[in-house]
């Protein structure tokens, strides 16, 4: 049973005694800023922002707002576009407060729709990055500029089911949101989907670019081939968790043998919700379920 619904208000009131983080930076032109919640000198996570002339992708994890604001404002770019890739506290956190400020705000459709209204999140998710704010956004249609350079908006399922990149074939970049995150992942959240997720990287090895922009850690060159090693590392586990799953080895067995290593501490402390089993549950039986979010992509509403 998911109590966390329940639990949600209690954690939203807590006053968690973090500090605001960020580090900012310039590459190919295109600015950066890294943004996290910090207990002690370093964030627990961090998620990157990226602003290219008049365009900003993403907004960070909630409570970053004033921040965000004075560094565009020292970039000299009053009120830049943002376009959302998901829906996920840590890229949407700071919708609400921006368009407040009077700055327009992009999304897919159903990121529009999710984030019509407040949905409830787990502990962790509260302690790490917080709530995001209901925003209303604007629905992006095939392409959109990203500066003065056409971006095509290519839906990249699989993480969730709302998320979307961005990709500028003439200056070779690609925005790819959460779709990447590393070479060699180990842990998922447990509603993302393993088959969606290989058909993406699937799609997103059939372009052309150089540069790809992940929200959890630029590759500034050879950004491709890192794509491709993540690929090949997803059909690898697929691979041999069919194998050990055939020979008759528990889901905690299969996970052991293919990931070792991995943190327990992270699957006690969030509950499960990210773990590297998640990874192998994934593989044999599908995606959990985050009833809110999908109750709301059903409902013919909006
Ligand atoms: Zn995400």
């Amino acid at each position: 049973m998911n109590l966390y619904p329940w639990l949600d208000p209690l954690w939203d009131r807590t006053p968690f005694p973090y500090k605001t983080w960020t580090q900012e930076g310039k590459e190919h032109g295109i600015r950066y800023l890294r943004v996290g919640r910090a207990y002690g000198k370093q964030p627990i996570f961090s998620v990157y922002l990226y602003l290219f002339e008049d365009t900003m992708i993403d907004t960070g994890c909630p409570g970053l707002g004033k921040e965000i604001w004075q560094w565009t404002q020292q970039e000299k770019i009053k009120k830049p576009k943002v376009l959302l890739t998901h829906h996920h506290e840590d890229h949407s956190g700071n919708a609400a407060y921006l368009q407040k400020e009077g700055w327009e705000i992009w999304s897919g459709s159903k990121t529009k729709r999710i984030l019509a209204q407040p949905t409830a999140i787990k502990f962790y998710q509260h302690m790490v990055w917080g709530k995001y704010h209901p925003c209303s956004t604007k629905v992006l249609s095939k392409n959109i500029l990203i500066g003065n350079f056409e971006a095509k908006i290519i839906p990249v399922p699989g993480h969730c089911l709302d998320q979307i990149a961005f990709y500028l074939p003439e200056r070779g970049w690609l925005f790819s949101a959460d779709a990447f995150v590393h070479e060699k992942v180990k842990y998922f959240r447990g509603d993302e989907d393993f088959k969606q997720s290989l058909d993406t990287l699937e799609k997103l090895c059939q372009l052309d670019f150089d540069v790809l922009l992940c929200a959890h850690g630029p590759r500034w060159k050879n950004g491709k081939k890192s794509l491709e090693k993540k690929l090949n590392w997803f059909r690898e586990i697929e691979e041999r968790t069919q194998e050990l799953h055939h020979k008759g080895l528990s889901l905690g067995e299969i996970t052991q043998k293919i990931f070792p290593r991995s943190s327990r501490f992270l699957s006690y402390f969030t509950g499960g919700d990210i773990s590297s089993k998640n990874i192998i549950n994934s593989i044999l039986y599908g995606s959990k379920e985050r009833p809110q979010i999908e109750k709301i992509l059903r409902s013919e509403e909006c």
